[in-house]
């Protein structure tokens, strides 16, 4: 069986857990946990990165430090993972969905002016499989109506948008390190700050509303309760861990693109025939090989087409229901203008096996076996 995802592990994991043990540090903001902040903003430029304990949290950050109120609406794609509208759902805010493209199934950034309204707050991309969102639109967009932008690049570390990392282009940039993404913590994420005037309420936030972060710099010599607060931070083994995969993200990165590029080379004489789609990076898009989908015609093709494979011993899978067909969302939110590429498109994808060693063989089998459910 070849599996969909298996967490990456490069080897080191094991001894930076037990140097944390050893330094008799294993709460949040050790060594490690100093060393993956360095790290990010050392690879993406942001003013300020801080580990948190998920890409949730890392998102519900954003949504305190913006003062996002009961009644304020954000717009963002239907197209995507709960925790993105959760963040603002909880500080009572309206999900204001709108259609994305059917090439990058991306926040569809000529739709979003029509989604604005009086009561719009921010706007929320989300880079799907790594590939940016057109963000000079976006950023235009925002910029003359005073928008907070909040990018969720949960997909995206290591990825890039004219040359920009992403995440650090928008007012805040939220990373993933679960199990399930290319660098990984178990669970975790990062917060990125672009702006250096946030970044002590950031602080702040996610150390349970106290100025211990600057106690810890020496700047005050006790720390205290100062603002509202919680608790955002992970522990330094789970630090550890991550740490291990940063200083291998080149080669782990390059080790996925290669299984992305071998399935893109092996399927495209199928997307040349017209038979099936594969993923689209536009030229101003470096991606990260976070995720390689294909679009079947329809629903009933892509069921039949992940029977297939799991019958062939090939864990494939779906993705996203859009957020504006679920019970919550529907009870939140509101989609605006018309679903044209949503829902049509959610039900053509199919996502196949790709993860950090996987192996040629592997991906030379799994794309045999697609044109070999084709010829069927
Ligand atoms: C994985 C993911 C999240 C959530 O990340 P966690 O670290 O599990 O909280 C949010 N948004 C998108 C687009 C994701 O892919």
């Amino acid at each position: 069986m070849i599996g969909f995802n298996i967490a990456p592990f490069v080897g080191k994991e094991f001894a930076y857990i037990k140097e944390a043990i050893e330094a008799e540090h294993i709460c949040g903001d050790g060594m490690f946990t100093r060393r993956c902040n360095q790290w990010i903003e050392e690879h993406t430029g942001t003013a300020k990165a801080l580990l948190t304990t998920s890409c949730t949290h890392a998102t519900e950050m954003a949504a305190l430090l913006l003062d996002i109120q009961p009644g304020d609406e954000v717009i963002m794609p239907a197209y995507t993972f709960v925790s993105t509208a959760n963040a603002f759902v909880l500080r009572g805010a309206v999900p204001v969905f709108v259609d994305i493209r059917p090439d990058t199934l991306n926040l569809d950034e000529k739709l979003i002016e029509a989604a604005i309204t009086e009561r719009t707050k921010a706007i929320v991309p989300v880079h799907y499989a790594g590939v940016s969102c057109e963000m000079d639109a976006i950023m235009a967009l925002a910029g003359n109506y005073h928008l907070a932008v909040v990018e969720d690049a949960a997909q995206g570390v290591m990825s890039a948008y004219k040359g920009q990392a992403l995440g650090t282009i928008g007012d805040y940039g939220c990373f993933s390190f679960h199990e399930t993404k290319n660098f990984s913590m178990g669970e975790g994420g990062a917060l990125l700050i672009r702006d250096r005037e946030h970044v002590e309420n950031a602080e702040i936030l996610r150390e349970k509303g106290t100025n211990r972060s600057k106690f810890f710099r020496g700047q005050v010599d006790k720390y205290t309760w100062v603002n509202q607060g919680s608790s955002y931070l992970p522990s330094d083994m789970n630090a550890a861990y991550l740490w291990a995969q940063l200083e291998m993200a080149e080669e782990i990165t390059a080790d996925r693109m290669g299984s992305w590029e071998t399935y893109y080379q092996e399927l495209r004489p199928l997307q040349e025939q017209g038979i099936l789609e594969l993923p689209v990076v536009p030229k101003d898009c470096r991606h990260n090989a976070h995720m390689f989908y294909v679009k079947a015609r329809d629903l009933g093709e892509r069921t039949a087409l992940i029977a297939y494979l799991k019958e062939k011993g090939v864990q494939a899978v779906f993705h996203y229901v859009p957020l504006h067909t679920a019970p919550e969302g529907q009870h939140v939110g509101r989609f605006e203008g018309e679903d044209r590429f949503t829902t049509k498109e959610s039900e053509r994808l199919t996502r196949l096996p790709l993860y950090y060693g996987l192996k040629r063989e592997q991906v030379l089998y799994v794309a045999e076996m697609v044109k070999a459910f084709y010829r069927g």
